[in-house]
């Protein structure tokens, strides 16, 4: 919840509003707000008295708010490692590398790396 002053013209007091969102159904439309002294409420940001008078007084849209963080991994990338490699030698003890003939893991990322053609 975000608190904001506006110079309330309820009842004329420098005070904080509460924004609320506003529901159209299950969608939200957008956010009213609530004097937290008389409980006078401004529909929209627009009808709001913002004491210091913001031309925005919203930073981020609601569209930057709900913008899911991009995947640091694409399907290539996490396969670029020794559990995906051609070079990958599954035995009894363990698993090791073709190439360097150390044991790895499946995770390990390795310059010899060839992606395996199955
Ligand atoms: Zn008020």
């Amino acid at each position: 919840m975000r608190a904001m002053e506006i110079q309330c013209s309820g009842c004329g007091d420098v005070t904080l509003v509460r924004a609320e969102p506003v529901y159209e159904g299950f969608r939200k439309a957008g956010e009213a707000y609530i004097c937290t002294s008389c409980g006078k409420r401004y529909a929209t940001a627009e009808e709001t008295p913002f004491a210091d008078a913001p031309k925005k007084p919203q930073v981020f849209s609601d569209a930057d708010r709900e913008t899911t963080v991009p995947s640091v991994f694409d399907g290539a990338e996490r396969q670029h490692c020794c559990g995906w490699c051609r070079h990958m030698v599954l035995n009894p003890f363990g698993q090791r590398c073709g190439v360097t003939n150390r044991f790895t893991d499946a995770t390990d990322l390795c310059e010899h790396f060839e992606k395996r053609s199955c």
